[in-house]
C-alpha cells in the first residue's frame, strides 16, 4: 500500500511558514502584496481567484483582485499591469489565465515586471531556471519539489518520468528535477509506447488533463507516483493517475483533490513573500 501525499497538510504548513515570513516584514515595514488581474466572468476562473483572494488574506498579505471587463483591449490591459509594475505596494502579479480572444496571453506576460511575475511564466524567469539562475519558477512544479522535500523524498539520481511538456508544468517540472539531479524522461502527445517509459520511472509526475491515463500497469513497484492532472469525470474531480490500479503498486501517491493542488496555491503566496523580501 502506497504512503498518501497530504497535500493539504503541507499546503497548511507551507502558509504557516509564510505567515511567520509575512509577520517579520510586516517588522520591517513592508507587507506583501499581491495582485490578480481577472478579466470577464469565466466561472473556473473566478472561483480559482477567490481561493488566491482568500488564501493570501489569510497570511496576512494585501490581496487585491482587479475584476476588468471581457471586452477590454490588449493595450489597455498592458496599461494596467504596466501601473501595477510601478506600484511600490504590489510585489506579486498574476494575470488570471485565460484571456479573451482579443489578447495574446504572450503580450500580457511579458508586459509584467519579471521581478513581480509570481506565477514564473514570464520569459526571463523561464531562461533563469534553465540557465540554473534564481528567479520565480512557475507554482505547480515549485510546489512539487516543495511537497517532495516535506515528505523527505529525494530526487537525487533517481529516473524521473515527466509526462507532459506543458510551458506551466511539464517543462518547468522537468527543468527543476534536472537541477535537483534527477535524470528526466519528458513524455508528450507524440511519445510512442508511454509505458515502457512510465515503468522506468522512480518518480513519475503525470500533467496531461486525461482521466485515469496512467495505469497501475505503468508503474514500477515502489515509484513515487505525482498526479497533477484535475479533469471533470462523471461529476467528479479525478486526475491522471487510475488511483485504485496505481496505489497498490507505488510507495507514495498524490490523491485527486487533496494532492498538488494545495500547493500550488501556498506557493503562490510563498513566492509573493520572496518578492516583497527582494524589495526590502
Ligand atoms: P496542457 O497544456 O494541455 O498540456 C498537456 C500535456 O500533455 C501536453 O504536453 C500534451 O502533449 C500531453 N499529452 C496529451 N495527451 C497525452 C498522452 N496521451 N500521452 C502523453 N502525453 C499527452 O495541460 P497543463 O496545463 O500542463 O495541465 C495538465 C493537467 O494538470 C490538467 O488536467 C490541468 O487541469 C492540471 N493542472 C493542475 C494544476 C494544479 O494546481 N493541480 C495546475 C496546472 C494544471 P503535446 O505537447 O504533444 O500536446
Amino acid at each position: 500500500m502506497a504512503h498518501l501525499i497530504d497535500g493539504k497538510k503541507w499546503a497548511k504548513v507551507s502558509r504557516e511558514e509564510t505567515a511567520e515570513a509575512v509577520k517579520q516584514l510586516l517588522q520591517a515595514g513592508v507587507q506583501p502584496g499581491l495582485t490578480v488581474v481577472l478579466v470577464g466572468d469565466n466561472p473556473a476562473s473566478q472561483t480559482y481567484v477567490r481561493g488566491k483572494e482568500k488564501a493570501a488574506t489569510e497570511v496576512g498579505m494585501r490581496s487585491t483582485v482587479l475584476r476588468l471587463p471581457k471586452e477590454i483591449s490588449q493595450a489597455e490591459l498592458v496599461s494596467v499591469v504596466q501601473k501595477l509594475n510601478q506600484d511600490p505596494t504590489v510585489h506579486g502579479i498574476l494575470v488570471q489565465l485565460p484571456l479573451p480572444v482579443q489578447i495574446d496571453e504572450n503580450v500580457i506576460v511579458a508586459s509584467i515586471d519579471p521581478l513581480k511575475d509570481v506565477d514564473g511564466f514570464h520569459a526571463v524567469n523561464v531562461g533563469a531556471l534553465s540557465l540554473g539562475l534564481p528567479g520565480f519558477v512557475a507554482c505547480t512544479p515549485l510546489g512539487i519539489m516543495r511537497l517532495l522535500t516535506y515528505e523527505h523524498i529525494s530526487v537525487e539520481g533517481k529516473h524521473a518520468v515527466v509526462v507532459g511538456r506543458s510551458n506551466i508544468v511539464g517543462k518547468p517540472m522537468a527543468q527543476l528535477l534536472l537541477k535537483a539531479n534527477a535524470t528526466v524522461t519528458i513524455c508528450h502527445s507524440k511519445t510512442t509506447d508511454l509505458a515502457s517509459l512510465t515503468r522506468l520511472g522512480d518518480i513519475v509526475i503525470a500533467a496531461v488533463g486525461k482521466a485515469n491515463l496512467i495505469t497501475g500497469d505503468m508503474i514500477k513497484s515502489g515509484a513515487v507516483v505525482i498526479d497533477v492532472g484535475m479533469n471533470r469525470l462523471d461529476n467528479r474531480l479525478v486526475g491522471d493517475v487510475d488511483y485504485a490500479s496505481v496505489e497498490p503498486v507505488a510507495s507514495a501517491i498524490t490523491p485527486v483533490p487533496g494532492g498538488v493542488g494545495p500547493m500550488t496555491i501556498a506557493t503562490l503566496l510563498y513566492n509573493t513573500v520572496q518578492a516583497a523580501t527582494k524589495a526590502l
